[in-house]
C-alpha cells in the first residue's frame, strides 16, 4: 500500500512502502529529522494503511471507521506519548511509558498493527530510557514503536542501535510555499513564510509574521543607531533571553530567528544587484534604507557566522553582541 499525502520526503515514504510490501517493517523505527516535516504525519499515514478496512486499495481509503479513528487521532490502538504539550523542556513521564508498555502485553483491539508515537523522544530521562530498552529491543508481536527526534544525538546509543532510521529532510521553499498556496495563503505571503521556516512547514505555519517584522525592525533601529559595546551587550541579551528556559538554551530557535537577519541582507543584495524580484521582504512592507551591495554582503556574512557560532555552543550573549558590533560598521549611517 502507497502512504499518500506526505509533503517532500519521497525517500522516507519509499524506504517504509517497500519495506511495508516485502513485509519486512522493523519494530521499532526511529525518524531523525526537524520538527515541522512530516514524521508524525507519516506515522499516521503508515498507522492507517496497517490497519485500513479495504485491503485491495492502492492506499488506506481514509473512510472506513479505523482509518477516520486514526484521523481523528481516536483509534484505542494508535498511542502517542510525548512530553506535556510538547513542550521542548518538559520531560516526557516516566509513569506514562510504563503505562505504554503495559498496554503493549495485550494483543491489538482492533486486530491489526498498534503503533506507539513516542514524539521529541530526546525528552525521555536515562530511567525512562532503560524502561523503554528492552520492549523496544522485542516488542510483543503486532506492535511498532516510532521514535522521533531532531538529531539521534540526543538520544542513548542503545537506543538508536534498536531502532531503524528514516531520514527527514528539510522541506524546500517550494514545497512549503506550495502548500500554503493551496491552503489558501497569497503566495506573496506564501513564499515569505517559506523563506523563514528553515525547512519546517509546522514553523511556516506558525509564524507570526507581524511579529518576526517588529523584531526586524527593532533590529535595524539599533544596529544603525551609534551604540557602545555595553549597548550593544544589553541589546544581545534582551534577543537572546527569549530562547532561554530555565537552564536549557534552545539555540535552534536563536539561530532561526537570526534567519530574518540574514534575509534582510540577502534581500538588499537582490535589491542593490537590480534582481528585486527576488527579494521577498519587501512584500512584506520592509524597506532596506540605502543599502549598498556590499553592505548587504558583508551583514550576510556576519549573520552567517554569529548562527554557526551559537549551533558550535558558543555564549549565544557574546556572538550576538559581536554580531551587532559588526553590524554597526557595516550598515549605512541613516
Ligand atoms: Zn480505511
Amino acid at each position: 500500500m502507497r502512504l499518500e499525502g506526505i509533503l517532500g520526503q519521497r525517500r522516507a515514504v519509499a524506504q517504509l512502502e517497500s519495506e511495508m510490501a516485502a513485509g519486512r517493517l522493523a519494530h521499532a523505527y526511529l525518524f531523525v529529522g526537524p520538527l515541522g516535516t512530516g514524521r508524525g504525519t507519516t506515522a499516521l499515514k503508515l498507522f492507517q494503511a496497517l490497519n485500513c478496512e479495504d485491503r485491495g486499495g492502492e492506499t488506506a481509503c481514509g473512510v472506513c471507521g479505523p482509518c477516520r479513528r486514526a484521523l481523528a487521532r481516536q483509534h484505542e490502538d494508535l498511542l502517542v506519548l510525548a512530553p506535556p504539550n510538547d513542550q521542548a523542556s518538559a520531560q516526557i513521564k516516566v509513569d506514562e511509558l510504563r503505562e505504554m508498555i503495559r498496554a503493549l502485553s495485550f494483543a491489538p483491539f482492533g486486530g491489526g498493527t498498534r503503533l506507539v508515537l513516542i514524539r521529541q523522544a530526546q525528552q525521555m530521562n536515562p530511567s525512562s530510557a532503560n524502561v523503554l530498552l528492552k520492549t523496544l529491543e522485542e516488542p510483543p508481536p503486532g506492535n511498532i514503536l516510532v521514535l522521533t527526534v531532531q538529531d539521534p544525538g540526543e538520544i542513548l546509543p542503545t537506543l538508536v542501535s534498536r531502532c531503524r532510521r528514516v531520514n527527514f529532510l528539510p522541506l524546500t521553499e517550494e514545497v512549503i510555499a506550495g502548500e500554503l498556496t493551496r491552503r489558501g495563503l497569497e503566495p506573496q505571503a506564501a513564499s515569505l513564510r517559506a523563506a523563514l521556516a528553515a525547512g519546517s512547514l509546522g514553523r511556516a505555519l506558525e509564524l507570526d509574521q507581524t511579529r518576526l517584522r517588529q523584531t526586524l525592525e527593532r533590529l535595524l533601529e539599533h544596529i544603525q543607531a551609534p551604540a557602545g559595546p555595553l549597548g550593544d551587550w544589553s541589546f544581545a541579551e534582551e534577543l537572546v533571553a527569549p530562547f532561554r528556559g530555565g537552564e536549557r538554551l534552545d539555540r535552534q530557535g536563536l539561530v532561526e530567528a537570526l534567519d530574518l537577519l540574514a534575509l534582510y541582507f540577502r534581500d538588499g543584495a537582490a535589491q542593490a544587484a537590480g534582481r528585486p524580484q527576488a527579494a521577498l521582504l519587501p512584500r512584506a512592507g520592509v524597506e532596506f534604507r540605502g543599502l549598498d551591495l556590499e553592505a548587504a554582503s558583508r551583514g550576510f556574512g556576519l549573520v552567517r557566522a554569529c548562527q554557526s557560532q551559537v549551533l558550535a555552543n558558543a555564549a549565544p550573549e557574546l556572538a550576538v553582541a559581536v554580531l551587532l558590533q559588526g553590524l554597526h560598521g557595516a550598515m549605512p549611517a541613516s
